[in-house]
């Protein structure tokens, strides 16, 4: 199963930090790839650093069209929303399916067809909260946590410690 996902909105200066972590969190949580609609050659630069730093395939890429991109994702197409049915009462249904999954998720207000154009308006609890802990939360609940456990083969690696810092790095 790919997971993919769509960032609308990004806006320049104010989104660049937040866009960046939807990467990281993207990255981390297991996820194979970020497309945003609005290319920012710095996001782009961040996340792949980390990548070829820390390592594995994961990819950032911008797509044109995205309205035509999400009709035409072969998978399971999801959008993060407050206004949408509580993870808890749909997540059983999404993680049967082994199709797929495309996560949307916006920064400024969201274009009103996205509702439509999804399978699944998911939300993280009906209350307004943020884009970076709705991916986060819903890539946990999809994966069941197995997502924390997968080795990155990268140039750096954490040898985890009850207490202190250990980091190695290859040359
Ligand atoms: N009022 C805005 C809206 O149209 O949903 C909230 C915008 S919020 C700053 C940016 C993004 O965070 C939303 O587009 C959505 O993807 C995500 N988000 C915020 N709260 C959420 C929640 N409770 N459940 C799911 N996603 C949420």
């Amino acid at each position: 199963m790919r997971t993919v996902i769509l960032r609308l909105g990004h806006r320049y200066i104010r989104d660049k930090r937040i866009s960046t972590h939807i990467g990281l969190v993207a990255r981390a949580f297991g996820a194979d790839e970020l497309l945003m609609d609005i290319q920012d050659p710095l996001v782009e630069r961040s996340i792949n650093r980390v990548v070829e730093e820390w390592g594995d395939g994961f990819e950032i890429g911008i797509i044109k069209d995205w309205k035509s991109y999400v009709k035409n994702f072969n998978g399971d197409r999801i959008h993060l929303t407050m206004y949408g049915i509580n993870i808890n009462e749909c997540i059983d249904k999404i993680k049967k399916s082994t199709r797929d999954k495309l996560i949307i998720i916006g920064g400024k207000k969201v274009p009103s067809d996205v509702y439509s154009l999804v399978d699944y308006n998911v939300a993280i609890g009906n209350q307004p909260h943020s884009e970076v802990a709705a991916l986060a939360v819903f890539l946990d609940r999809l994966l069941e946590g197995r997502e924390l456990d997968r080795e990155f083969k990268g140039k750096k690696r954490i040898i985890p410690q009850e207490h202190g810092k250990r980091l190695v790095e290859d040359s």
